[in-house]
């Protein structure tokens, strides 16, 4: 099943852009809103195994919002691809990646223009995104997976000069710019990944700019996978539903390029993961 959040309303994608209104579909029982609906994960789910919907709704890209628009918590996850911690001069984690927050004020939707902030500085960070599907607290990495509602496609952008800003990293604040969270297109639950033929621990992930590859990794090479990953942060975190995990991004970031090269306005960033598509932002 793939859910979008079409112009503030729940919808179960059916086709390239045909969709359904889950408001429509369930008669009110769930949505119109998205996040509401990660409150009832479980039973929305059973209920979606039984309908066959027909599409109501035309996809527009510009419509596209995130499919987890405000949630409670946005957890950001650094340094978990080994050839990422290398070329940025780090050391790859052993105990605990880095964990930061992306503000979520900057989240944005799948596709549009990106106001670039001064300094010229910003780049890129391919990564899939996990929205929770239930309250997760010292989940066992065992079991993690089925706390996970579905997976998406992020883009970590940051303004370099400013992490560095100070005595300690300003991941956080330096990567919380209007816009620059962008999340979609859509949810992609993890059965539906399985349909597919995929491995929700072996997808291919890339973005690209202006045509050219510039990021081109699989997530089988996170050095905390997924479920690794939810179970340390809920050592400490109690995730609650619609909560998002940046899970970290692999090698090919700007940052690690002799010299640095960073998104010019102008330029259109294409950012894509297997099995769930792809988003597309032009930066002026
Ligand atoms: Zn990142």
């Amino acid at each position: 099943m793939r859910i979008a959040n079409h112009a503030g309303r729940a919808v179960l994608v059916l086709g390239d852009d045909q969709a359904a209104d889950i408001a429509t579909v369930s008669e009110g029982a769930f949505g119109p809103d998205l996040p509401g609906i990660y409150e009832r994960w479980e039973e929305f789910t059973a209920w979606a195994a039984t309908v066959d919907p027909v599409a109501d709704v035309t996809l527009e890209r510009a419509a596209l919002e995130s499919p987890s628009p405000r949630p409670s918590q946005v957890v950001a996850i650094g340094l978990n691809y080994a050839d990422h911690a290398a070329e940025t001069g780090y050391e790859a984690p052993q105990e605990l990646p880095p964990v930061f927050t992306k503000f979520a004020s900057s989240i944005t939707g799948a596709f549009g223009e990106i106001d670039l902030p001064p300094g010229g500085n910003t780049d890129w960070e391919v990564e899939v995104v996990a929205v929770i599907g239930r309250t997760a607290h010292r989940v066992a990495e065992a079991d993690a997976w089925s706390y996970v509602a579905g997976l998406s496609i992020g883009q970590d952008l940051s303004e370099r000069v400013l992490q560095f800003v100070g005595q300690a990293p300003q991941f956080g604040f330096a990567k919380s710019y209007p816009k620059f969270a962008p999340i979609g297109p859509w949810l992609v639950t993890l059965d539906e990944l399985e349909a597919a033929g995929l491995d929700r621990d072996d997808l291919a992930l890339g973005c690209a700019i202006d045509g050219e590859t510039v990021q081109d990794g699989r997530t089988s090479k996170l050095i905390f996978s997924i479920p690794r990953t939810i179970a340390k942060l809920t050592e400490v975190l109690t995730l609650q539903p619609g909560d998002v995990i940046f899970t970290g991004t692999p090698d090919g970031v700007g940052f690690g390029m002799e010299p640095p090269r960073y998104v010019r306005s102008g330029e259109t960033l294409r950012t894509w993961v297997e099995g769930i598509g792809e988003m597309e932002h032009t930066f002026r």
